[in-house]
């Protein structure tokens, strides 16, 4: 089944509206990004969890541009580092963080750590909000790997050069954006919601 409707992605990332536009492809759901509103405020991540921090994004945005928001938020959740950097991923690396930043500082804080406990997950929260700000679904996923000794390619962004499939013995750096597309956090998280879309674009 089809929807046919236009939701706002409540990010200013470009990296995830790439991939959430290309999971969302067979389902005609047109996607529209903060860049089309200049109204759009920048909502602060203020939230101890991925849930508090999609939830808030979703629903003040939503309620100041009066339309449907879907908003999401994900991380690096490292095991050695009992779950750090979490909410903290983007801005890691304090004042001025980049990816480039970020990964290293990572690989710092594990470098006395072995192959074998680098283990660590990605997390995607969403959230959609009404037009009056009510959260009216939700998911969340994971996708789990292991931090490498050092960054291996270009694709995808952030941690990806660091983050290894060990199905795959790959990182996301070097793995194909389709192969992202299925496996990812941000895959899983967005596939589990599809039937409360279809539910409530459908009424
Ligand atoms: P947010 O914009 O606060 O949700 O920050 C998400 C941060 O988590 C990004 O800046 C990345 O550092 C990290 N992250 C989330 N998803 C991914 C991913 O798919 N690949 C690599 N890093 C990711």
């Amino acid at each position: 089944m089809n929807i046919h409707t236009t939701l706002v992605l409540g990010t200013h990332n470009q990296h995830k509206k790439k991939e959430v536009a290309k999971i969302l492809a067979p389902w005609r759901i047109t996607l529209q990004n903060l860049a089309d509103y200049p109204s759009a405020l920048e909502v602060p991540e203020t939230g101890s969890t991925f849930s508090e921090n999609a939830r808030q994004k979703a629903s003040v945005q939503a309620k100041h541009l009066s339309t449907w928001v879907l908003a999401e938020d994900s991380g690096l959740a490292v095991d050695a580092l009992g779950g750090q950097p979490g909410v903290f991923s983007a801005r890691y690396s304090g004042e001025g963080a980049n990816d480039i930043k970020n990964n290293s500082k990572l690989l710092e804080n594990l470098k006395n750590v072995p192959p074998e406990k680098r283990t660590a997950k990605y997390v995607c929260h969403f959230s959609l909000s009404d037009p009056s700000g009510n959260i009216r679904a939700e998911s969340e996923a994971y996708c789990y790997g292991r931090i490498l000794l050092s960054p291996e390619g270009n694709n995808g962004f952030g941690y990806d050069p660091l983050f290894e499939i060990i199905e795959y013995h790959r990182p996301f750096g070097i793995l194909s954006p389709e192969l992202k597309s299925l496996i990812s956090h941000r895959a899983r998280a967005l596939r589990a919601l599809i039937p409360d879309l279809v539910t409530i674009f459908s009424e």
